[in-house]
């Protein structure tokens, strides 16, 4: 098996179509050096060795070691030097690479080779023994860290960690000395201080740091390895939804130095804003440094040039200003790379003594807002299609467009409590909790949390996951929680350098305020603003950005599902216009029977003693239900309006205390005990599977007849007012034909009646909801009659897994982390189980009735998969709530162009 595959002076074993085997970061260096870009040699073991690692208890394929020496020999060959060589040593780096990116979730090591034996050669060929040092201290704090302890499977207590014990002693180093910056220290401190690394490892980890450059190599390589079954990088794949099986690859790569002195820097960028989405370079540097100085917010970076400064960096010195020839070697590097994969790169690089290195390119994180930006601008580029814009954006991304905002007047009136940089956007707002753990248990209790950090690590992902907002101390713009945030567009707030936490107190002073645990902020991600209490939060606009509305018409173009909206109210419905939506598809009663002048008529009904009274209390409601329906009809004039007839176990209604008993008798003119024992009798075990839906409707067929009376009456005095109207009757919970054969007739026979009395004319239909597992069995025979089906996934999932739809949050938990389901079945369509019932049911309606029209109406309808599971079924419409209609949208013409 070829394990190993060589990049170097103008040639690659591989290519960027090869991130599977490569990892993208492999892959994409390979792909460099095909375009002639500057890349330092290097060597990718495959992600096939990481599966073949696991699979042989920790072993390596027998002839890896030999491949990996020979491609180290080119790499040599390269660069002139010798891996172990006392007087010209070649140093590497260590680092992962999965398919995916997953930042900073693996592990890196650098400087792998420095020994006591090349320590005075490498000293001698630079003449910079301050250089040399420095780089033995970071080799010696990442190896043991990543290698003697994770790899190792030890986990010492929060802040009790080798790293943490190290930089101690470098923080005391400094602060006995007197030193304010790591630049203050000369070689001879760098080597004292490395003295005591290896004092203190050899204490708590029980093993002397490495002294031989092999040795080092093959404990980085394991490390890497053993890193993808790492708690994080587990965490981190569950919530990405990456498979375990896709293994990372390991990239061993010559070093090239940017802290070598003042000629050189190491830097990360954008190539265009990952936040606003603006064609311009974007990037940070730092002079004089290794790459993890730049992230790791240990010094602040400078902007890489004019557009990315702001108001806080605007007097540090650019790249472009600094080292004008490398800049613009950078910059046309920046254009090559965009127009060879016509995306949006986020790279990193280094200068050694002036001369540019590439390091990385991959596809950039980026916010929903730059991410549609990037997309259309690129059409109009003509980098992309309209349908690779389509594609490129994921519905996420459009739905942080979505997201709410500060409320803008209430903000301006607001006290600044502290200012960091704008990372993630929107508005955040929340109680302070100080630790991933917390966040994690507040969040469980029910709280709204901002997770407040030093800055944040990868070990931190399931507390930043479930928080509101997110702000650190520390860090820039490509910060870990910069990173992380706006992939998953969340609030985000980094580099907050007014912030000063004490986590045993689980308080923050920000600029002599003091901010307690469960204390409330506010905070806007866009801006970089903090403020103390609660703002209010403000519905997004996505109505106003230019790029969000023509990627959404060419959505439009593309699409063939209809979609609609579950609205229950004219103002609902009038929103859901806006939204784009083409009708309403379910329009559930029942909400509109508890007004407090309607549940007293509603129960009346339900405790009536018998037909007449039943019918009397029945039809005083007909007049609200008439203006309802009316209200609804008028705001979706022109188009399709589902309405559901009464679908709830009556109890709903009667669920009441001992004065509104009393009242409840006092109205009906009979004794209290009579009203008990009436809601005695209508108690259910299980009113889920009990007397609802068309079962309400047979055995009380006046609320049937109210019902379409009412619809037909607000139907007729429309078409009257010149309106058109196209009302959907919908029957719930039909199980057999013979169900919807009833209430079928119930309702035409009053259509008739009302089209009679008022001389009207409108077209109507009478159609039924699909949520029960026989009515998809048995779906010819309700098409024999019913001119529309809706699926009703919620009822159907339930019904389907025998799983009630309002408990399965006792046990669903369990499931997820044991691995039994996937996903919330009611929240992401069960296309394996659920799903065949679907393809049956239209199948068999649309046998009988080969123009059957069909949609869905269970939350499914807004979601991209099940959406696109519709698509696929040949479905005529999704039918979701208002804010998911721009959503529904967009998937349906992902879904169109992805089949
Ligand atoms: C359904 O069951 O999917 C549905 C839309 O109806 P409800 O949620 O009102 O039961
Ligand atoms: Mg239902």
């Amino acid at each position: 098996m070829k394990a190993v595959y060589y990049f170097g002076s103008g040639k690659a074993d591989g290519k960027a179509e090869m991130k599977n085997l490569l990892g993208g970061k492999g892959a994409n260096l390979a792909e460099m050096i095909n375009l002639d870009i500057p890349v330092p040699p290097g060597l990718t073991i495959t992600t096939e060795v990481c599966t073949y690692y696991y699979d042989n208890s920790y072993n390596f394929p027998s002839d890896l070691e030999e491949q990996v020496k020979n491609a180290i020999n080119k790499i040599e060959t390269v660069m002139g030097k010798t891996f172990g060589d006392p007087d010209n040593p070649l140093l590497l780096s260590v680092r992962s690479g999965a398919r995916m990116s997953m930042p900073g979730m693996m592990e890196t090591v650098l400087n792998v080779g420095l020994t006591s034996k090349t320590i005075p050669g490498l000293i001698k060929k630079t003449n910079n023994p301050r250089f040399v040092y420095d780089a033995y201290r970071r080799l010696i704090m990442m190896y043991s860290d990543v290698v003697m302890e994770k790899a190792a499977g030890l986990e010492p207590k929060e802040g009790h960690g080798i790293r943490h014990q190290l930089e101690a002693i470098l923080d005391e180093y400094k602060a006995k000395n007197g030193y304010k910056s790591d630049i203050d220290l000369s070689g001879d401190d760098w080597k004292n201080i490395s003295k005591d690394f290896k004092i203190r490892i050899k204490d708590v980890l029980g093993h002397e740091f490495p002294d031989n450059h092999y040795e080092q190599l093959w404990g980085g390589i394991k490390a890497v390895f053993q890193s993808w079954n790492g708690k994080r990088a587990i965490s981190y794949r569950k919530i990405e939804n990456i498979p375990g099986e896709w293994g990372t690859a390991v990239n061993v790569q010559a070093m090239v130095f940017g802290n070598t002195g003042d000629s050189s820097a190491t830097g990360v960028a954008f190539t265009r804003n990952p936040a606003t989405g603006e064609n311009n370079f974007y990037g940070e540097w730092l002079q004089n440094a290794q790459g993890e100085d730049v992230v790791a917010g240990i010094r602040t970076p400078h902007p890489l040039n004019q557009s990315t400064k702001t108001e806080e960096s605007k007097n540090l010195e650019s790249l472009e200003e600094f080292l004008p020839d490398v800049y613009n070697q950078l910059d046309s590097i920046r254009q090559k790379l965009e127009k060879h994969y016509n995306d949006m790169q986020d790279i990193e690089f280094t200068i050694e003594e002036g001369r540019l290195w590439m390091l990385q390119t991959r596809s950039g994180k980026r916010t929903g807002a730059a991410a549609i930006k990037i997309a259309v601008d690129m059409v109009e580029e003509e980098m992309l299609s309209k349908q690779d814009a389509i594609i490129r954006v994921t519905p996420d991304q459009i739905d942080e467009l979505l997201h709410p905002k500060l409320h803008v007047e209430d903000e301006g009136a607001a006290t600044i409590l502290a200012r960091g940089l704008p990372a993630g956007p929107g508005g955040g707002v929340g109680q302070v909790v100080f630790s991933a753990d917390d966040a994690e248990k507040w969040n469980k209790d029910g709280k709204t949390i901002i997770l407040v950090r030093e800055e944040t690590s990868p070990e931190d992902v399931h507390g930043m996951h479930v928080a509101e907002a997110i702000l650190t101390a520390k860090g820039g713009m490509t910060s870990h929680a910069a990173l992380v945030a706006r992939g998953w567009g969340k609030c985000c707030i980094v580099g907050c350098s007014s912030i000063n936490i004490d986590f045993t107190k689980k308080e923050m002073m920000i600029n002599d305020q003091a901010v307690k645990e469960g204390d409330w902020i506010s905070m806007n991600g866009s801006k970089g603003t903090i403020y103390p209490g609660k703002i209010k939060l403000e519905p997004a606009d996505p109505e106003s950005n230019s790029s969000y509305k023509r990627l959404m018409s060419w959505a439009d173009e593309l699409r063939t599902l209809k979609i609609r909206t579950n609205a229950d109210s004219p103002e609902d419905a009038k929103q859901a216009i806006e939204f784009g939506a083409q009708g309403i598809g379910l329009c559930r009663t029942e909400h509109m029977f508890f007004a407090p002048n309607r549940i007293i008529e509603m129960r009346k009904m339900i405790l009536a003693e018998d037909m007449s009274k039943r019918r009397e209390a029945v039809m005083n409601l007909l007049p609200f239900q008439r203006e309802d329906f009316k209200g609804i009809l008028k705001a979706m004039e022109g188009m399709p309006v589902t309405i559901r007839l009464l679908d709830p176990p009556l109890h709903e209604f009667i669920t009441l205390d001992k004065p509104q008993i009393e009242e409840l008798a006092n109205e009906l003119e009979i004794s209290v005990s009579k009203v008990k024992n009436r809601i005695n009798s209508l108690h259910e075990l299980n009113p889920m599977l009990g007397h609802r839906g068309c079962r309400l409707g047979v055995a009380y067929p006046e609320i049937t007849e109210m019902q379409a009376r009412a619809i037909f009456e607000a139907s007729a005095e429309l078409t009257k007012e010149g309106i058109i109207v196209m009302p959907e009757v919908m029957i719930p919970l039909v199980g057999t034909s013979a169900e919807f054969d009833h209430q079928e007739n119930l309702v035409r026979e009053v259509a008739s009646k009302v089209i009679n009395e008022t001389g009207t004319n409108f077209k109507y239909l009478v159609g039924t909801m699909i949520e029960l597992p026989r009515a998809c069995l048995t779906a010819d025979e309700i098409a024999e009659k019913a001119e529309f089906f809706s699926f009703g996934t919620n009822d159907l999932t339930q019904t389907t897994y025998g799983f009630s739809r309002d408990d399965i949050g006792g046990f669903l938990p369990d499931y997820l982390e044991k691995n039994i389901l996937s996903h919330d079945p009611f929240q992401s369509l069960d296309i394996s189980g659920v799903g065949q019932l679907i393809s049956l049911a239209v199948d068999k309606g649309k046998k009988v009735k080969k123009d059957l029209k069909i949609g869905i109406c269970g939350e499914h309808g807004g979601d991209p998969n099940s959406i696109n599971f519709c698509y696929q079924n040949g479905l005529d419409y999704v039918s979701c709530s208002p804010f998911r209609v721009p959503i529904a949208r967009f998937s349906a013409a992902q879904a169109a162009l992805k089949n």
